[in-house]
């Protein structure tokens, strides 16, 4: 018969603690439990915008805060009590947005942007409360951050000449990973900077790949999904949304070879919950099909895309 150790013996056994203090056993199951937690990957629905939640034993990270203060309403039905890391992929508004009322809301440790000013009057709001309430700032460089039992790798925003108003392509990216699992989340960024991070030979084989700025056909390439090969293509939109998102182009290339692509605007929240060991699965909040929207005479036209612009096929149906 084969002996399994008990998790408190073990935790005593790999602590070396025979002979320890009740206090020095309980440090040691702690920080074995947070090695071996569970990681979970929320992209939350907010509607047209990024907010993306990742969670592995009782440490938080926010990544976007979507584009209002609903944003809290939904970390909190989600039990979030406080938050890590908070990251703003860039200084648009549907990924800040609801940044000030978070840090207003929930303690914060530490705020990573991708150090390049919007001069907009949310991002200043953000800036301000970061610094009022001591939360501290990190630089988008090349950095290895620990969360629990994750690890998330900081791509850095690229080296854009000039100083036009380029906020996608100057997003920061995150690879978020466990065990053998990895994630990657580039905010809106456009062709510019993805064809950047990969002549920077930065960007690894992924298994779930956020969809750069919402499904927008300049968010994606062949060359792009060649290199990171994603199983799984997670697109943060708001329905029936004025820029036509997602673009029935990148729809085609997501879906090519058959990955599994989900929506927020059809399936609600998108759960990506991971292993220790890397194994994961992902699971819609939302299992009816969303309700036809009636084409205004504009959408009409074609420009704009619900799910009747959808190519056959693609996307998991709820
Ligand atoms: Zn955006």
């Amino acid at each position: 018969m084969r002996i399994v150790p008990s998790t408190s013996l073990l935790v005593m056994l790999l602590a070396g603690c025979i002979g320890e203090t009740p206090e020095a056993i309980a440090r040691a199951q702690t920080a074995a439990a947070r090695d071996t937690a569970p990681l979970e990957i929320r992209f939350l629905d907010v509607g047209q915008g990024d907010a993306i939640l990742i969670r592995s034993g009782d440490k938080v990270a926010l990544v976007d805060a979507g584009s209002s203060d609903n944003v809290v309403q939904k970390l909190r039905v989600a039990g979030v009590d406080h938050i890590d890391l908070a990251v703003a992929s860039h200084n648009h508004s549907d990924h800040i947005g609801g940044m000030d009322a978070v840090l207003d809301s929930l303690p914060v440790r530490t705020y990573l942007d991708n150090g390049y000013p919007a001069t907009t009057r949310i991002q200043t709001r953000v800036l301000q409360r970061v610094e009022a309430k001591n939360i501290t700032y990190l630089q988008p460089t090349a950095r290895t951050i620990g969360l629990g039992s994750a690890t998330l790798r900081v791509l850095p925003p690229a080296r854009l000449p000039g100083d036009a108003e380029e906020q996608n392509n100057r997003s920061v990216g995150l690879i978020v990973e466990q065990g053998t699992f990895r994630a990657l989340l580039t905010g809106d960024s456009e062709t510019q900077a993805i064809n950047g991070w990969l002549e920077a030979n930065m960007i690894p084989d992924v298994d779930v790949l956020k969809a750069a700025h919402h499904g927008s056909r300049n968010g994606v390439t062949r060359a792009w999904l060649a290199r990171t090969r994603p199983e799984v293509v997670i697109i943060s939109l708001g329905g029936d949304n004025s820029y036509g998102h997602p673009h029935v182009a990148a729809l085609r290339l997501y879906c090519a070879g058959g990955r599994r692509v989900f929506r927020t605007d059809w399936h609600g929240d998108v759960v990506v919950s991971v292993e220790p060991s890397g194994r994961y699965q992902v699971r819609a909040t939302r299992t009816t099909p969303p309700r036809a929207t009636p084409r205004s005479p504009r959408r009409a036209s074609g420009r704009a895309r619900t799910a009747a612009g959808t190519p056959p096929g693609c996307g998991v149906r709820p």
